[in-house]
């Protein structure tokens, strides 16, 4: 849609509209007058019946209650007319990164604006908000060189439980902590990873990782590569980034202030104590702060208190006179300064290793060798085949230049050798895909999409997937699951409008809706299971209620009963193979098994079990019926022993990378390998025995929400919210060092 300025000049006729300052996800950016206040202003406008509009006026909200000089300051919000309103203070000192480029940023500049965004931080943290997004363009001046925080557009409060979750991308890729990039548990120390980056790409002139990278390769570097000590800065600098830019989070500062302390001590310690004084810029910091990083405050000059009782907004001010320094030459070696020891800059990265330094070996030259069989009773040396291959992958992938583009019209994308393992991009969907099936005999591939339709291909030739026929409608919203009949005959389709649709898949060219949609007592459809008999179907969602139907003449399905669950709705509900046991599991991570040996009187087994997840959003019985695994939208993936199913026992969970925040969980048919995807859109394998978890396998551009193994084990197919499914060759390779 289109937002002029008239539209603009009429939703707010107390304000005249001046330049428009820039454009950004939500929408343009346009400076104001307030005619009677005569106050400038900026005007942040979204059109609000935009798809971001409740992130936008989060955003607001969130602004409206934040007060600190480092933070953008909001004075209104507004709607009208179809069009949403931020009025806030105008920054007319351009951004962070318009500085650099125009007057360039000098070292103890930059640490200065270190310190204003560790104070932002810390006062936003405090309040149990996390920024997720800092970065230079985020970061702008006022006329008096004060830097403020904006963009609170993706911030989220974490202390509730949608931390991981994200409406509106999750951060920007050069800036992403490797938690984020996973998907995994955010926290304050993720908003300082991406304060490290800035703070290395100030002091360096590049971030540590070259963004123009293939997404998938810059995210491997977040993920694994040690960043190279910042080039030309003082060792006692680099030292506070580099911790910064800790792969583990509990190897980061632990929060805003004691980064903030960090940088001060070390400033001072390179630039001497007077270096705040050199860099012109103002700075508010907490009194403890402001004593490590000006201890010569006390020897200020009168006039320069004056003006930093005039700028107090905290009563805990330092400032500094606004005289900005053009020549930056001349304040790296403040005349006063007397820096203390080691001086040393870091100069010669190749002291240290040429580059950057992988933090775990090279793998393309590591790719592991199958196990010797003595091996396989200790479990931390096992290297099962699967992880060979997986092995094998990433060497290509780490290899290999840029992600595959998804092929339009819902034809697959070209395969082609190294990148074959990359996987097959399946398109066409118009929004998310939701869910994926294989039907048994292995031929024919359905997704479910946000779109409301169901797209079919015929994967019999697993090299050339060809769509088949039309998409199947009939949703009125979001399309969640797929499922077929253990006998292939039937497609069940479920979906947030409620209901349930049976499709008839005799002729899979023309598949044809059996009867009505059933419809009950639950809610928004979230998952279906066949009983592998195929005469039960159970339904979860939206509800405490698990709907049971009779399915023995599927133009006639008959409602069963229904099961009441603990929590209150059900994420994912999986008959065990033999049909004596529906798993379901939801809300608080609470996982419940019912015997359903007489499907018309289910009795609960045992107790409800707690996983450590915030929610469970998908569970999956091995195919002994053994072993059951869930993966939730928050915390980890757990592995259960149903060898006595009224005792379920806990084998724990899966280890450090595939732990954080599965939105999808399989079983591989042979029960020896668990598919977890992510919420990033990485897959792991996971060694169902070992634990063993293989390097992610690449390629999705957002989140991953379903996985489903082919019936042989050749093929994984994930669906994404990047709106394609995949297709990953997982055939044990003929000779998989050869690929090394
Ligand atoms: P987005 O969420 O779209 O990234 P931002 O809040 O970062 O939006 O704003 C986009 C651009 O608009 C900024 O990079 C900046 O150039 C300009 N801008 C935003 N807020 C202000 C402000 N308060 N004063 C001046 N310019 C601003
Ligand atoms: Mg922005």
């Amino acid at each position: 849609m289109i937002v002029d300025r008239g539209r603009i000049a009429a939703a707010l006729p107390g304000y005249k509209l001046g330049a428009q300052l820039g454009v950004g996800g939500f929408g343009l950016v346009v400076a104001g007058r307030h005619r009677r206040l005569r106050r400038q202003v900026a005007i942040k406008v979204v059109p609000s019946e935009a798809d971001d509009a409740s992130a936008f006026v989060a955003e607001a909200r969130l602004l409206a209650g934040l007060d600190h000089p480092h933070i953008v300051r909001v004075f209104d919000y507004l709607e009208s007319d179809g069009l949403g309103f931020i009025v806030m203070e105008l920054l007319d000192g351009g951004t962070l990164t318009r500085r650099q480029q125009q007057m360039g940023i000098s070292p103890p500049q930059a640490c200065a604006v270190g310190l204003a965004v560790a104070a932002a931080l810390a006062h936003v943290h405090e309040r149990g908000v996390l920024h997720r997004d800092i970065k230079a363009a985020n970061v702008l001046f006022d006329s008096t060189g004060l830097a403020k925080v904006t963009d609170f557009g993706i911030a989220r409060l974490f202390a509730g439980s949608g931390v991981t979750g994200t409406a509106r991308g999750a951060g920007t890729p050069a800036y992403m902590a490797p938690e984020q990039i996973r998907g995994g548990r955010l926290g304050p120390t993720t908003d300082l990873y991406a304060l490290g980056i800035l703070l290395y790409q100030m002091l360096t002139g590049a971030p540590p990782f070259d963004p123009s990278l293939p997404l998938p390769q810059l995210w491997t570097q977040h993920l694994s590569v040690v960043p190279a000590p910042p080039i030309g800065t003082p060792v006692p600098l680099a030292d506070v980034i580099l911790r910064a830019l800790a792969k583990d989070p509990a190897d980061r500062q632990p929060d805003a202030d004691a980064f903030a302390r960090d940088l001060a001590a070390a400033a001072v310690d390179v630039y001497g104590p007077r270096w705040l004084v050199s860099t012109g810029l103002s700075l508010h910091l907490d009194e403890e702060i402001r004593r490590i990083a000006a201890p010569t405050l006390a020897v200020l000059s009168p006039s320069t208190l004056a003006v930093a009782a005039r700028s107090d907004r905290l009563g805990q001010t330092s400032s500094w006179p606004s005289t900005y320094a053009a020549d930056h030459k001349s304040i790296s070696s403040p005349p006063h300064s007397t820096p203390h020891h080691d001086l040393r800059t870091v100069d010669r990265p190749a002291s240290i290793g040429a580059g950057s330094i992988p933090a775990q070996r090279p793998r393309r030259r590591h790719v592991p060798r199958p196990p010797a069989r003595r091996q396989i009773r200790r479990p931390q040396m096992v290297v099962p085949f699967t992880l060979v291959l997986v092995a094998a992958i990433a060497a290509i992938l780490l290899t290999t230049k840029a992600p595959d583009r998804p092929a339009s019209g819902g034809s697959p994308a070209p395969r082609s050798t190294p990148s074959s393992f990359r996987g097959l991009t399946l398109s066409g969907f118009s929004d998310a895909v939701s869910s994926v099936a294989f039907s048994p005999d292995g031929r024919t591939l359905a997704g479910g999409s946000g779109d409301k339709t169901v797209r079919l291909w015929d994967v019999t030739d697993r090299d050339h997937p060809a769509p088949i026929g039309k998409p199947l409608t009939g949703h009125s919203l979001y399309v969640t699951s797929v499922a077929f009949s253990p006998d292939g005959r039937t497609l069940a389709v479920g979906s947030w409008d409620r209901t349930v649709q049976l499709w008839d898949m005799n002729n899979r060219n023309h598949p044809t809706l059996l009867g009505t949609p059933l419809t009950g007592a639950t809610d928004q459809v979230n998952s279906i299971s066949f009983s592998p008999d195929g005469r039960t179907l159970a339904v979860g969602g939206w509800s405490r209620m698990i709907q049971l139907w009779d399915l023995a003449d599927r133009t006639h399905p008959l409602p069963l009963g229904q099961l009441l669950a603990a929590g209150d709705h059900i994420g994912s509900v999986e008959f065990s193979p033999d049909g004596r046991t529906l798993a379901g599991g939801g809300a608080d991570g609470i996982l419940q098994l019912w015997d359903l040996t007489d499907r018309t009187r289910p009795t609960a087994l045992g107790k409800p079990l707690t996983a450590e997840l915030k929610v469970i959003t998908a569970l999956t019985f091995s195919s002994d019926g053994r072993t059951l695994a869930t993966a939730g939208a928050d915390d980890i993936a757990h592995l259960w022993d149903l060898s006595d199913r009224s005792r379920p026992t806990d084998l724990g969970k899966l280890p450090v990378d595939i732990e954080e925040s599965s939105a999808a969980i399989t079983f591989s048919p042979n029960g020896r390998t668990l598919a977890s995807a992510k919420r990033t859109g990485f897959l792991y394998l996971a060694d169902a025995v070992s634990h063993a978890v293989s390097p992610p396998l690449l390629g999705h551009m957002g989140a991953v929400t379903s996985v489903a193994f082919s019936p042989d084990r050749r093929t994984l197919a994930s669906g994404s919210e990047d709106r394609t499914i995949r297709l990953w060759d997982v055939t044990e390779p003929a000779r998989p060092t050869a690929l090394g």
